[in-house]
C-alpha cells in the first residue's frame, strides 16, 4: 500500500445540444446535464440550456477569448481532460450533433490518451433542423436515395470542388462562401438551375429560409448575413408537390414551438 490517493477517473458525456433552440435537445442529453458537475459549452448552444443544469459550473469554450498564439482546440482538449480529472462528471455540450463537424475526433483522442471514459449522446444536426424548417424531406422515394453532409470549406480555406455524389448535398460552414460554392458546384457538374435551399438559425424561433437556383446562390448572402446557415442542394431542396420558383422566395419565420 503506497498510501497515495488515486485521482478519480472522471467521466465525460459529449452531448449534442441540437441547433438553435433548447427544446431540441434529447431527453438523454437533458438527463446528462441534470447530473453534471461541470459543463463545457460551445458558443452556439442556446443559453436557455443552462436551466437544465443549474447545479453545474458552466464554462464557455467558444473559440473566441483564448490567448493569441495558442491553439484554441488544443486548449479545449486540455481543459476537457483537466475538468474530468478534477471533477466527477463533465458534460461537453456541442451545438447540433457532436459527430458532425464538431471536432469530436480530437477531443476523444485527448480523453483516450488520458485514460478517461466517455460516451456520445447524439443531437439534432443543423441539416435535419433545416429540412424540418422548410418541410422538405432530405430523401425522396425513388429519386432521392442519398444525402451527403459536407463542409464548404477545405482545410486550406478553399472551397472544395467535388462531383455530385448524392441526390442531395447539405453544406455546412458555407456562410461566407456562397458565391464560391455556387461556382465550384457548377464547374463540378451541377446545373445552374439546380434547386438550393438556404436556412439560417435552423431550429430557432427566428429561423430564415430562402430558395435559389444554384447560379443565383450568392444572392442569399444579404438575407442570411452573420447567421449560421446550411445550404441544401438538389432533390432535397425542392418543395413537396411544387416546382422551384424562378425568383428567390423568402419565407416568414416559422412560429415558435408552443409552450
Ligand atoms: N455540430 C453542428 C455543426 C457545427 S459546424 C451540427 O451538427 O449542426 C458549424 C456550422 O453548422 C455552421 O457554420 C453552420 O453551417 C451550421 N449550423 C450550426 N447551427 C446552425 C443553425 N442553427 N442553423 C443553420 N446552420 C447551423
Amino acid at each position: 500500500m503506497s498510501g497515495l490517493k488515486t485521482a478519480p477517473p472522471g467521466f465525460v458525456s459529449f452531448v449534442g445540444a441540437g441547433p438553435g433552440a433548447a427544446d431540441l435537445i434529447t431527453l438523454r442529453g437533458a438527463q446528462r446535464l441534470a447530473c453534471a458537475d461541470v459543463v463545457l459549452a460551445d458558443a452556439l448552444a442556446d443559453p436557455a440550456l443552462r436551466e437544465l443544469a443549474p447545479q453545474a459550473r458552466w464554462v464557455e469554450v467558444g473559440k473566441r477569448g483564448f490567448r493569441a498564439g495558442a491553439t484554441p482546440q488544443a486548449q479545449i482538449d486540455a481543459l476537457l481532460v483537466a475538468s474530468a480529472q478534477r471533477h466527477g462528471h463533465v458534460v461537453r455540450l456541442k451545438g447540433g450533433d457532436p459527430s458532425v463537424f464538431g471536432r469530436l475526433e480530437e477531443e476523444i483522442e485527448a480523453l483516450q490518451a488520458a485514460g478517461i471514459a466517455f460516451e456520445v449522446v447524439p443531437g439534432v444536426t443543423a441539416a435535419l433542423a433545416a429540412a424540418a424548417a422548410t418541410q422538405r424531406p432530405l430523401t425522396r422515394r425513388g429519386r432521392g436515395r442519398s444525402v451527403t453532409l459536407a463542409t464548404a470549406m477545405a482545410q486550406d480555406g478553399a472551397v472544395e470542388a467535388e462531383r455530385p455524389r448524392a441526390a442531395t448535398e447539405v453544406f455546412y460552414m458555407a456562410g461566407r462562401q456562397l458565391a464560391g460554392l455556387s461556382r465550384r458546384l457548377r464547374s463540378a457538374g451541377w446545373l445552374g438551375q439546380t434547386p438550393c435551399s438556404v436556412v439560417s438559425n435552423a431550429g430557432a424561433a427566428d429561423v430564415l429560409c430562402s430558395e435559389h437556383p444554384l447560379h443565383d446562390l450568392a444572392s442569399a448572402s444579404v438575407l442570411h448575413a452573420g447567421r449560421p446557415l446550411v445550404v441544401t442542394v438538389g432533390v432535397g431542396a425542392t418543395a413537396v408537390g411544387g416546382v422551384l420558383p424562378p425568383k428567390i422566395a423568402v419565407f416568414e419565420p416559422l412560429a415558435a414551438t408552443p409552450t
